[in-house]
């Protein structure tokens, strides 16, 4: 039997020169990532095949000698850096194409690689198992060139630790800490059979098949005016940097830096905690659904929703991601596995708010702005996010309706699925039985 892992993120209190190495170990992390990308698809479009293994030996040849790597002395500032920060991005890297590939074969939706910039990407770096110890007693980990730094909370899970991410959020730093466990600790007990069907959406967060909504907490919708406010407080401050740098209103050349002042920082620092508060209420608010969710049912039904493709309507964006669709998935994947649950997702293309769930009629004149409506074929009435879950409910039991050919109905999502000839209303399982393959990529997202 596979391992299991669980990961466990803990905040850190990190004293400011622990702060600075941070983030110089971060800016390594990805300062190597965009070489081991550049130089992949370098080789890639020369008709070579690139793999990780060879990048890093290539790049160990150059890092202590090559000019990009070398501080204003001439001297090689890797050597000032714990080891896997730089060697990690390359496992990440051959990781991330292979996520790729595989989407890309499945049909899925797949995302290359891509740079990281700077403020604009998760700042992280890695630290294997031998570098670091975990003092939970006292409540501090011992990191590469640091040394002790102090955690807020102890490491919940026992068992063989893998290694560790120390990453930022918003204003803060964290640890994950990866640890092998037994079963036991991995399994969790299930206090409920039932299955369900559910439908996330804006009006209700998610509607069960059982009747309930579940309103998301919209912390960005209450955040919203705070952080109007604190957005407009730092482009004063970039506009004034500008006037003075002499610029005016003119856009800035590439790669000109502005002078940064005290209050552009604590206007940065105001904004970025605001976003921080905001991510953490909606990821505690998924926590509490998905777990519940898995916790009380043997097989949960959801759809494969295109999160990305749906954020570009951009009328819909903000309160998608206000609720977290993409969180939701990842975090009741990780779930379902813990619990044993099955857990269904329903084809892309399958219609749950245009059928009928009473006679199976596929309604073609259903709009996104109906909240209800009444079937031409039988005269039911629906609620339209309570009518999907029942049809998605329905795709774990033998009583999945037949979806009725689509004609000439004008929905972009049938029009796609008539293209392939029919509708296959599952897309995919997991269950039980292949609950340890991606355990540890699973576990990682926390
Ligand atoms: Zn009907």
């Amino acid at each position: 039997m596979g391992s299991l892992y669980l990961a466990h993120r803990i905040a850190l209190l990190p004293r400011p020169e622990q702060v600075e190495y941070f983030k110089r170990a971060c800016g390594t992390a990805r300062k190597v990532w965009n070489w081991a990308l550049a130089e992949w698809k370098r080789q890639y479009a020369a008709g070579l095949k690139p793999n990780a293994m060879a990048l890093k030996k290539q790049f160990n040849a150059i890092k202590y000698s090559a000019p990009g790597w070398l501080d204003e002395h001439g001297r090689p500032w890797l050597r000032g850096i714990h080891r896997d920060a730089h060697a990690q991005p390359f496992t990440h890297l051959a990781r991330a194409w292979n996520q790729y590939f595989a989407d890309l074969k499945a049909g899925k939706p797949a995302h290359e690689p891509q740079f990281k910039k700077k403020g604009r990407c998760h700042e992280s770096f890695y630290v294997a198992n031998d570098r670091l110890e975990v003092d939970n007693e006292n409540r501090k980990i011992r990191l590469p060139i640091v040394g002790w730094v102090a955690m807020t909370e102890p490491l919940r899970f026992t068992g063989r630790i893998q290694g560790a991410t120390v990453s930022k959020t918003g204003n803060r730093w964290y640890v994950a800490i990866q640890v092998e466990v037994p079963e036991a600790i991995f399994h969790r007990k299930r206090t409920g059979h039932g299955t369900v069907g559910v439908d996330l959406g804006l009006s209700a967060a998610a509607t069960l098949s059982n009747g309930e909504k579940i309103k998301a907490p919209q912390p960005l919708k209450a955040a919203l005016r705070r952080l109007r406010i604190r957005g407009r407080r730092l482009s004063r401050k970039i506009a004034a940097a500008k006037a003075a740098a002499g610029y005016g209103k003119a856009p800035l050349p590439k790669g000109t830096r502005l002078p940064i002042s005290n209050n552009f920082r604590k206007a940065a620092t105001a904004l970025a905690g605001l976003h921080a508060r905001i991510a953490h209420i909606r990821a505690d608010f998924l926590h509490k659904l998905t777990t519940r969710l898995c916790r009380e049912n043997q097989a949960v039904v959801i759809e494969d929703l295109n999160v990305k493709g749906m954020l570009q309507n951009e009328r819909l964006a903000r309160a998608l991601s206000d609720v977290g669709f993409g969180l939701f998935r990842s975090q009741i994947e990780y779930k379902a596995r813990r619990y044993g649950t099955r857990l269904i997702v329903a084809d892309r293309w399958y219609p749950s708010s245009r059928l009928c769930s009473s006679c199976g009629y596929n309604n073609p004149a259903l709009a996104l702005k109906d909240r209800a409506w009444t079937c031409p074929s039988c005269g039911a009435h629906h609620d339209r996010d309570l009518n999907a879950a029942y049809n998605l409910e329905r795709l774990a039991t033998a009583t999945a309706l037949p979806v009725v050919s689509p004609s000439g109905n004008g929905g972009a999502a049938v029009e796609a699925s008539t293209a392939v000839g029919k509708v296959t209303p599952v897309r995919y399982e997991s269950s039980d039985s292949e609950q340890e393959g991606n355990a540890a990529h699973e576990s990682a997202r926390f």
